[in-house]
């Protein structure tokens, strides 16, 4: 299941070169090409699916999965005692600019208060 249009999925297909940071069968871990913190992967299921609400209608299980992988990666960039952030934007006032779901895996330094 992809989207010809969609920039995930041409990652997932390579044909848009990326950094893998991790992977399963389900999912795939890469560096964002624009980094807004020491550590900061994008974390995609394999299958398309526009957004959370999308993915967890149709495949929930596979939302944990993603979730699952991120945390692989925390473990992996060391950041996962110093602290981290799991952020899924959803729709225009979130800023989601790729409608592939994905989590950003945020952290290695202090990454302020949400609600500031
Ligand atoms: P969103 O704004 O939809 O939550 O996140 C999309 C993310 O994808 C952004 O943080 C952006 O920097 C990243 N991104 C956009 N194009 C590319 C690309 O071609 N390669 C990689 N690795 N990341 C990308
Ligand atoms: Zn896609």
């Amino acid at each position: 299941m992809t989207q010809d249009d969609c920039l995930f999925c041409k990652i997932l297909a390579g044909e848009i070169p990326s950094t893998e940071v991790a992977s399963n069968e389900d999912a795939y871990a890469f560096r964002d090409i624009s980094p807004n913190a020491p550590t900061h992967v994008v974390v995609v299921p394999r299958r398309h699916y526009r957004d959370v609400a999308d993915i967890s209608h149709k495949e929930p299980e596979l939302l944990g999965k993603v979730a699952a992988l991120a945390a692989e990666v925390a473990d992996q960039e060391g950041v996962t005692e110093s602290g981290w952030r799991l952020v899924a934007n959803t729709g225009p006032d979130a800023g989601q600019t790729v409608f592939h779901v994905h989590f950003h895996v945020l952290g290695g330094e202090p990454l302020g208060a949400l609600n500031a």
